[in-house]
């Protein structure tokens, strides 16, 4: 879609604004599955966490993607949005057992990431068929908050527990259906990705009775021009010739699955906002917009870098900013960062907004979540209206009013 198109929604919807460009996710999706065209079953879970607007979630339903859920509340989500219990899967972290027990309950293939809860619910429940998670302690993703690999990490069951879990599953007689490993978001080295494979395998020659493998996620997207990102389509090479000749040596056709976010909908992502006020200081220029962490909290949470556009004055003479939020407190979305010249009331688009955005933002400052709009065919949807004023209210309860002086 083009900055025209995007400068006339901020001016119909009003800012900030999000909006999430259709086509971009159906390329996306249209390129891991191309990807892996060799692979005779291949299944593509959304993990919905990036981006759970239920139009969003009815739109890759559409295109034949199924969903990786991580709480209850997802999953209901995505029952709403019209996947069956079938199409999702449930891949929490350290949950309760009795929320596992209840979207097991509904149908839903769970996905269990520790020894003690697999224990419990094998003896509870041995027909029902189990995932693992497993961690390959490989070293993989940008930030160290997002790669999940690592040997200290929280995430799975670690590979040197092996022999305890085989003992699990013999003692409780439960059923394994699928081995699952994440290792982290921004994987930039395919080798590592293939290595984590060959762990994965290793690991699922254990079992008899498989049905899926789950390769998780981490595909790297660019952030900017010339920016690094997975090769995808040299990963589906490599990957699907390995995976292929293991379903050979295993004697059955297992399915492949990912469980891409990112990777799906962050380029998607369009966040506007309008430039509030422009402020020389001793050292710099700030361009101050009317939106702030709360909206958008990757760059100071993960140090992430949104490509940021001047979309009404594109063709400006450059100059460098410090792009900053009205939250009160540090709230930085770019330091010294060359943009064509800013005027206030100019608006502002963020790239790559479409990934962990909307889905983290808040009401800090008391401030409403944006707008969210979808752009297909040429046409715009609202699919989430601004917030107003009673929703901040919305389950607030007030004192009484006398006891509120005292
Ligand atoms: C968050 C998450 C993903 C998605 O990761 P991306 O980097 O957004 O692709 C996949 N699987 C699990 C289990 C996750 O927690």
């Amino acid at each position: 879609m083009q900055s025209k198109d995007l400068v006339q929604l901020a001016e119909q919807f009003g800012s900030p604004l999000y909006v999430y460009d259709a086509d971009k996710i159906q390329s996306q999706y249209k390129r891991l599955t191309n990807a892996f065209s060799k692979v005779e079953k291949l299944r593509i879970n959304y993990a919905m966490k990036a981006l759970s607007n239920v139009a969003i979630l009815q739109l890759l339903r559409e295109m034949g993607s199924c969903l990786d859920a991580v709480s209850i509340q997802e999953v209901q989500l995505g029952l709403y949005a019209g996947y069956s219990p079938e199409q999702i899967f449930f891949t929490p972290n350290g949950v309760s057992l009795e929320e596992i027990e209840e979207v097991s309950a509904m149908g839903v293939q769970i996905n269990i990431d520790n020894l003690s809860i697999l224990e419990q619910f094998g003896t509870k429940y041995p027909n029902v068929p189990v995932c693992i998670r497993i961690n390959p302690h490989v070293m993989a993703g940008g930030n160290t908050n997002i790669s999940v690999g690592h040997i200290d990490s929280k995430f799975g069951i670690s590979i040197h527990q092996l022999p305890h879990l085989l003992r699990i599953v013999e003692n409780t007689k439960m059923h394994i259906v699928g081995i699952h490993m994440h290792t982290g978001s921004d994987i930039l080295d395919i080798e590592v990705f293939l290595y984590a494979a060959e762990i994965l395998f290793d690991v699922a020659k254990n079992f008899k009775n498989l049905e899926f493998l789950d390769f998780g996620s981490g595909f790297k997207v660019p952030y900017k021009k010339d920016d690094i990102e997975t090769d995808i389509e040299e990963l589906g090479k490599k990957l699907s010739k390995r995976f292929n000749a293991f379903c050979k040596e295993y004697g059955k056709d297992l399915t492949l699955i990912f469980e891409p976010g990112k990777f799906l909908v962050s380029e998607a992502g369009h966040f506007l906002a309008k430039v509030n006020v422009v402020k020389q200081t001793t050292s710099t220029v700030f361009a101050g917009i009317d939106s702030g962490f709360n909206h958008l909290i990757r760059p100071m949470f993960y140090g992430s870098q949104h490509h940021i556009e001047n979309i009404s004055h594109p063709k400006g003479k450059e100059r460098f900013y410090s792009v900053v939020g009205y939250i009160c407190e540090t709230d930085t979305f770019a330091n010294n960062r060359r943009i064509s010249e800013i005027k206030e009331g100019d608006i502002l688009s963020f790239r790559n907004a479409g990934a962990y955005c909307f889905s983290m933002a808040s009401n800090y400052n008391s401030r409403y979540k944006p707008a969210e709009v979808l752009w297909q065919n040429g046409k715009s949807h609202l699919i989430r209206a601004r917030e107003s004023f009673e929703d901040l209210l919305k389950n607030q309860i007030p004192l009484p009013v006398e006891k509120a002086i005292v």
